[in-house]
């Protein structure tokens, strides 16, 4: 139980990647906290913790209400003690050609996918750096290294993960604070249940390991990053692509 007595917060935990790490933290013994834009989302999140005994609930959450974020930090402090893993896991997509891209599409993404990760990391600091303790694990995408057609907002929301985890992990690494960026590849969530199974088949061509992901493939790096194990690696990104890219 690599993680007893820790508090984690996942955004974005009511399906998909988060519910997935979040299932994954709580069975190595962390308190969690996942987060879901509505009270039905916290509800299926409470749920799932109850049935599978693990310590913890679902609150809602929209990651770019910069007052929500400070209400469920609080709410969390108060009701479980101090956060020691922040897992930014919240993400959208809002797929448009450049060319036709509207602000919206970009400010959108940009807003949800990489201000919400300041915003969250930032509230989180205080107290890990009285605790001389903590772990943020950015979910990031592997769109952020290689781009994709249609994803610019996207790609640079993600990419913009990257150079934010390297730069706060130089500012609080003497805190014993870590911060590292999990990078999927495509993996098999409500995200990419649109494509067709022939977009499908021309992704995996360019997969070695001849497949989507699982979000459990996903979750069980996240857990590893967050672990005490994982304290000499800061600053990282960890690939999650089946080869798809490799660094
Ligand atoms: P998903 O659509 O199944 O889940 C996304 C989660 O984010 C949902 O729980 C949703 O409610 C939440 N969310 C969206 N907007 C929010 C907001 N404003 N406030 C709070 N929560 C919000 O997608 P997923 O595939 O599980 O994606 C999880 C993360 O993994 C995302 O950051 C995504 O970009 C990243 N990712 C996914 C893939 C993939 O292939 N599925 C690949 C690379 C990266």
């Amino acid at each position: 139980m690599a993680l007893q007595n820790q508090v984690a917060l996942v955004t974005g935990a009511s399906r998909g990647i988060g519910r997935a790490i979040a299932l994954e933290l709580g069975r190595q013994g962390a308190t969690v906290v996942g987060t879901a834009t509505t009270q039905e989302g916290a509800e299926t999140i409470s749920r799932y913790l109850k049935e599978t005994e693990i310590k913890g609930s679902g609150m809602t959450l929209n990651v770019n209400d910069a007052a929500g974020i400070e209400s469920i930090l609080k709410a969390v402090h108060d009701e479980f003690g101090d956060i020691a893993i922040l897992v930014n896991n919240a993400g959208i997509t809002r797929d448009n050609f450049l060319i036709r891209m509207k602000d919206e599409e970009w400010d959108d993404i940009l807003e949800t996918d990489l201000k919400s990760v300041f915003r969250l990391s930032r509230g989180v600091l205080r107290p890990m750096m009285k605790a001389r303790y903590g772990r943020i694990i950015n979910i990031s995408s592997v769109v952020g290294s290689i781009g994709n057609m249609g994803q610019a907002n996207y790609a640079a929301a993600k990419a913009g993960i990257f150079g934010f985890s390297k730069s706060l992990a130089r500012e609080v690494g003497s805190r014993n604070i870590t911060v590292n960026c999990v990078a999927p590849g495509f993996i098999e969530t409500d995200m990419t249940r649109s494509l067709t199974s022939q977009q499908q088949q021309n992704l995996i061509q360019h997969v070695p390991v001849g497949r989507l992901g699982r979000p459990e493939e996903v979750a069980s790096v996240v857990a590893f990053i967050a672990s005490p194990a994982a304290g000499y690696i800061t600053g990282a990104t960890l690939h999650v692509n089946g080869g798809m890219h490799m660094d």
